[in-house]
């Protein structure tokens, strides 16, 4: 039986990126190594009421932990807090993830929303989750970016 996995949208070809566009096609064809899972397309950032295009953010203060912990918020680059629409699209993305028992994410690499080990705190990529992998992870669901997923799921088949 398949797996149920929740994708970033804009990995799945979605115009849902801060600036009106899907993610390049290099990330895109990484999917395919999904064909024979369910996957459950999901974009936090507008589940959480952003428009697209928007403004670019990024975590102040600490990764996505933190955010939902209090301890950080989310800014766009011109300063505006969008922590709210953050938080609520990785609460957002935790319930669409529940109603499909989803059990994995491939999210997109370093984005402030989805990146996965990695993502952009006080305009550095540093060491972190954004939001709503945080969240993810926090729920259970084994996370992993498109960029790590083909080693990923190597490692999976040779256990
Ligand atoms: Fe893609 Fe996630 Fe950003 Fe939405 S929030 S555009 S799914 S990286």
């Amino acid at each position: 039986m398949s797996r149920v996995w929740i994708v970033s949208a804009c990995l799945l070809g979605q115009r849902c990126r801060y600036d009106g566009e899907a993610a390049k096609d290099s990330a895109r064809a990484r999917l395919a190594l999904l064909d024979d899972e369910t996957i459950v397309s999901v974009c936090p950032e507008v589940e959480g009421g952003l428009p697209s295009p928007r403004p670019a953010a990024e975590c102040e203060g600490g990764d996505g932990h933190a955010v939902l912990e209090g301890r950080a918020k989310v800014r766009t680059l011109e300063g505006l807090d969008v922590t709210g629409a953050f938080v609520k699209g990785a609460a957002r993305a935790s319930e669409i993830a529940r109603l499909h028992n989803a059990t994995h994410a491939c999210l997109k690499a370093r984005s402030p929303s989805c990146g996965v080990g990695a993502t952009w705190v006080d305009r550095k990529v540093r060491d972190g989750d954004g939001v709503a992998a945080a969240r993810l992870r926090r729920d259970g669901l084994i996370v992993v970016d498109d960029e790590h997923l083909e080693s990923f799921l190597a490692h999976e088949a040779g256990r």
